[in-house]
């Protein structure tokens, strides 16, 4: 099984706080449509066959096209939303939307394509804390967004939210998750506010135009998070990640167990067992590569070592743990012997748990993610 990634880099506007790859002017928006078309006809031997399990429209802002043309290019991918292998459920076709997209007439639209499953970048559900990152849609306007998917029959359906924003307090951290459980969705994405170099955020802060983001409260914020997901019946299946049972992102998980994926567009990453390839984050170079039929990216062979690291990095973020000897094992990595006693002083410390051969984090351990990861690493 596989998964494809589409990366739309066109924003209404840049929020304060982002580096992903987007470009707030639209002039490129048909031009772009007709080069990853192009894309799609370079790279149809990418997965080797393997059947498409997944397929994500993340950004940028999907939602900025109509649902028609999103649906013309889901129609070059695959041929129906069903999946090869008959018996097996629908493929599991994500497309990201910002919440001032999404009004009576999208959602209409939105019925004549394959999608079955969105991702709204809501992060806060008050517009003092949505005016000080930028983002181009209000609080009322977020709400209304999930009613109208809910009334159209979408019950597949997940939230962004930014917790440690200097703008928001214990009060409104909690109102926030409240909103969100009582909208009724079952999946709930949350991270913590990072301060990227060369962002207007980093600048803001530096200039003291908006207060620095506070530890403290990211700590209290995400520990909240934690204990109000868990009453609410949401299980934190990734550190930033919380369903209600069953209903995981498929796509996401695959990039954690490691399974191929091909990502389109400028910037998207593909990996495809073996080999990691970063598409450029050049539109007009990206658009001229691929008229010109020539996907410009660069590429590295992952090493075992380098494979071993990733594995341990994802996993550990996850429920299922991470299988350290098993992986070792798998790889044919020799100096288990150091990495493994680092494992067990975390155990004594309580920020790892032990069970069948597999760690855990924590509670107490998932505040401290990276840091354990890297001190796993070769
Ligand atoms: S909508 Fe998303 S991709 Fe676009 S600027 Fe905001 S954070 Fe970045």
């Amino acid at each position: 099984m596989a998964g494809i990634y589409i990366h739309i880099p066109f924003c209404r506007r840049k929020c304060h706080y982002c580096n992903f790859f987007s470009l707030a002017s639209e002039k490129l928006k048909v031009p772009f449509i007709a080069a990853l078309k192009k894309e799609i006809e370079l790279t149809r031997a990418y997965l080797g066959g393997e059947p498409v399990n997944t397929i994500y429209f993340g950004g940028g802002t999907p939602s900025v096209y109509e649902p028609a043309v999103l649906q013309e290019i889901l129609e070059l991918l695959i041929s129906s939303p069903s999946p090869v292998k008959e018996g097996n459920e629908q493929r599991e076709i994500t497309l990201e939307l910002n919440p001032e997209d999404v009004t009576e007439s999208y959602v209409d639209a939105l019925k004549k394509t394959w999608f079955n499953r969105f991702s709204l970048g809501i992060q806060s559900f008050f517009d003092e804390d949505l005016v000080s990152l930028n983002r181009s849609h209000s609080a009322e306007q977020a709400k209304k967004a999930v009613a109208l998917l809910l009334q159209a029959g979408y019950d597949n359906i997940s939230i962004d939210l930014i917790y440690g924003i200097p703008t928001s307090t214990p009060e409104r951290w909690m109102k926030n998750l409240e909103t969100a459980f009582s909208l009724g969705v079952p999946h709930i994405s949350a991270y913590a506010l990072t301060v990227e170099a060369k962002t207007p955020l980093a600048w803001m802060i530096g200039k003291q135009k908006m207060p620095p983001v506070s530890d403290e409260m990211q700590v209290d914020q995400f520990k909240t998070l934690m204990i109000e997901t868990l009453q609410n019946g949401y299980l934190q299946y990734e550190i930033s990640n919380f369903c209600k049972p069953g209903r995981h992102a498929v796509h996401n998980t695959s990039y954690w167990n490691g399974i191929p994926y091909l990502g389109l567009g400028p910037s998207a990453h593909s990996y495809d067992g073996t080999s990691r390839r970063w598409n450029i984050s050049n539109l007009s170079k990206y658009i001229e590569g691929v008229e010109n039929g020539e996907r410009l990216f660069e590429e590295e062979t992952l090493t075992a070592e380098q494979k071993y690291n990733e594995y341990v990095m994802t996993s550990l973020r996850t429920m299922w743990g991470c299988e350290l000897e098993r992986k070792i094992y798998e790889l044919r990595i020799t100096n288990y012997e150091l990495i493994k006693p680092r494992a067990d002083a975390f155990v004594l410390e309580g920020l790892l748990r032990k069970h069948d051969g597999v760690y855990f984090l924590t509670d107490e351990g998932k505040l401290f993610a990276d840091r354990i990861a890297s001190e796993l690493f070769i």
